[in-house]
């Protein structure tokens, strides 16, 4: 397991981990102590502007460093984090440190926006949009630079109380994209009333679209959805250039994968980026 350490200290998955140590309890409880323990950091993933080539923003991905099991896969751990509650804290942690990011490369001349995901358990606090205005608050970061990412299955649980949630979210200036568009059951009705900035096709549909066939139809069909909608659409794991120019001549607005960048630490995002402007 800890052959996941590579050479250049960056870390591979260990797929199923703790699905293979049957232990899913152990990880709940190693959970509650992540964030004191400092194991916990964050990743940032550049969102490339299709036609300039720029890099217009990054997503956050959260990463879990366990001390005896290395890097554990963010879709084991936030089901867990989820279940147990953990995520609460977790999640305000993301919030406040993304945002302090956001901030300091703002004072340096880079002004990216940042995506932050929220889960279900997060997007249901009663407290979400008071959580999301401290974080703000504290960092000085102007809302304009935060965006919010929650998936398609989420928004619609509860499609009535999700636009009230959505709308006080918007009416905070931070922008709104509905995630892994088009793996849920959307009604095309609410999405319509979802006031929501981008949409997010996922990445099942990007695989796979440079060779026609389903794949390349489901991704023109959301890109024109986005159109007719005023939404700005990203294209999420685009790992080859066919796929990029694809996505280009449907008029896709944005993209982010392998191809441009893996998720990073802070330091490594940072050196890749072209020097500030002036
Ligand atoms: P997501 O929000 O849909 O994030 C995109 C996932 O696709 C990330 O996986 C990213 O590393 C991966 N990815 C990006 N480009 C490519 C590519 O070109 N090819 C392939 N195959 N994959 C690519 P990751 O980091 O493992 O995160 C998985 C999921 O965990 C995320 O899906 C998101 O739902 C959740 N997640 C991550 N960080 C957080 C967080 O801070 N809070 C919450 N609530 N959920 C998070
Ligand atoms: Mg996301
Ligand atoms: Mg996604
Ligand atoms: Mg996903």
């Amino acid at each position: 397991l800890q052959e996941a350490k590579r050479k250049d200290g960056t870390c591979v998955y260990v797929r199923g981990m703790y699905d293979r140590f049957q232990d899913r309890q152990a990880m709940a409880r190693d959970l509650e102590h992540a964030l004191e323990r400092d194991e916990l950091l964050l990743n940032y993933q550049a969102k490339i502007d299709l036609a300039s080539g720029d890099v217009a923003g990054a997503e956050v991905l959260l990463r879990w460093h366990h001390p005896d099991r290395g890097a554990v896969r963010p879709d084991h751990f936030i089901p867990e984090a989820e279940h147990s509650g953990a995520i609460v804290p977790i999640g305000r942690w993301v919030l406040e440190t993304a945002c302090a990011q956001g901030r300091r490369w703002l004072d340096e001349g880079r002004p990216l926006k940042l995506a932050v995901n929220l889960s279900a358990a997060q997007f249901s606090q009663a407290d979400l949009v008071d959580q999301i205005k401290a974080a703000l608050n504290r960092s000085g970061l102007p809302p304009h630079l935060l965006e919010l990412e929650i998936t398609e299955t989420t928004v619609m649980m509860d499609m009535e109380s999700s636009v009230q949630t959505l709308q006080a979210l918007r009416d905070l200036g931070v922008s709104l994209a509905i995630d892994d568009f088009g793996t849920g059951y959307s009604s095309l009705t609410y999405l319509r009333r979802f006031p929501v900035t981008v949409l997010k096709l996922d990445r099942s549909f990007v695989d796979g679209m440079e060779h026609g066939g389903d794949p390349a139809a489901i991704a023109a069909a959301v890109v024109q959805l986005g159109q007719v909608l005023s939404l700005s659409v990203v294209a999420e794991g685009v790992e080859t250039e066919a796929q990029a120019e694809a996505l280009r001549r449907l008029g896709c607005d944005m993209a982010q994968g392998f191809l441009y960048s893996r998720p990073q630490p802070v330091e490594q995002f940072q050196a890749s980026l072209p020097p500030p402007g002036p």
